[in-house]
């Protein structure tokens, strides 16, 4: 639940309201012979930001905090069980696939593994080609083929090697590939989810430029989702904390990089090595809780080193504290 949203705006090409995503956990015969009750996987709890057109906005958190599972509800690859998502003006929550087929070509992604992202049997002509041609976006084959080599070109290829299959690549190189596919539909706004996590760190850099350039030339909009802070601090302008399905802060990236408020970025930063300085804390102690079985009251009360009373029973609402938002008990 959201204190005080942040102001909506038409300049949003997205807004995410209240967005929930839950998932029932394998109910067996022995669970219903021995009485079990059924468990369900509290994966988004009431999410809401809303990204500006040409932004880039990051969700960012530990593996498992709901951040993936939030960005595949928005493209609707999963049914968001409540909430509303509002893309380029139309709120597309309960669109019927065949509706969302044709926003679909307007919202694209970039997944973490380009290894497993493209199929191996398609040479990179098709790869690229196909989305294009089943959303209809060119006039036919020839215009198709014109489009695909100036992907190509774009992202770094030469003409001869569109020939050539996935496995011929390296793990950078498909990732260049995995972008020119999600251009291939003219989108407006790409999901990047952990796009350059499986890459080598010399890579990193490379696929990371690539994408902010291309951001201004096709006028995209990001969502980038991570777990590495120094990689969002790179990219991003926006940002959100995710936490067992919470959004803990969310603001500017300057604010939230130079001064963080909620225990749970506090310690991802301290965490985190730099650039220009070693880590400057320990990484967090013990593991993130069961999406299970939601702690009443603060989703990072089990591991907050600053937890109070209050914070075990009343569960804390995102409020705008010191240019951000903020849900924690010590600011309000
Ligand atoms: Fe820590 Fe309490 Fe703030 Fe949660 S609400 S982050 S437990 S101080």
């Amino acid at each position: 639940m959201i204190g005080n949203h942040p102001r909506e705006n038409t300049e949003n090409i997205l807004e995410v309201r209240d967005l929930v995503q839950t998932f029932s956990q394998p109910y067996g015969i022995l669970d219903r012979l021995t009485g079990k009750p059924r468990k369900t996987v509290h994966a988004v709890n009431g999410v809401s930001f809303s990204i500006r057109r040409k932004e880039v906005f990051s969700l960012v958190g530990e593996s498992g905090c709901g951040k993936s599972t939030t960005a595949r509800t928005i493209v609707r690859l999963l049914e968001p069980r409540s909430g509303s998502i509002v893309f380029d003006g139309e709120d597309i929550s309960a669109y019927s696939p065949t509706r969302m087929m044709h926003v679909r070509k307007k919202m694209q992604m970039i997944f973490q593994d380009p290894y497993a992202s493209l199929n191996p049997r398609q040479r990179i002509k098709d790869i690229i080609m196909e989305p294009m041609l089943f959303h209809k976006t060119v006039a036919g084959k020839e215009e198709a083929h014109a489009e695909m080599y100036r992907l190509l070109d774009i992202v770094g290829f030469r003409p001869e090697q569109a020939e050539r299959y996935p496995h011929q690549f390296s793990g950078g190189q498909r990732q260049r590939i995995g972008i020119a596919r999600a251009l291939s539909t003219n989108p407006s706004f790409i999901v990047a989810d952990e796009p350059v996590s499986a890459l080598d760190v010399s890579i990193q850099a490379q696929v990371l430029n690539l994408m902010m350039d291309l951001k201004d030339e096709f006028s995209l909009s990001y969502l980038f989702i991570a777990h590495d802070l120094s990689v969002v601090r790179h990219v991003t302008e926006r940002l959100g904390i995710m936490y067992l399905g919470f959004l803990v802060e969310q603001g500017d990236r300057d604010v939230i990089f130079d001064t963080p408020l909620h225990p749970y970025t506090r310690a991802l930063l301290a965490a985190a090595p730099t650039l220009d300085r070693e880590r400057t804390g320990d990484p967090l102690q013990g593991d993130v809780p069961s999406p299970i079985d939601l702690p009443p009251g603060c989703p990072f009360v089990s591991r907050c080193p600053r937890r109070m009373d209050v914070c075990s029973r009343e569960r804390p609402v995102l409020r705008k504290i010191e240019g951000r938002f903020a849900a924690c008990h010590l600011y309000q």
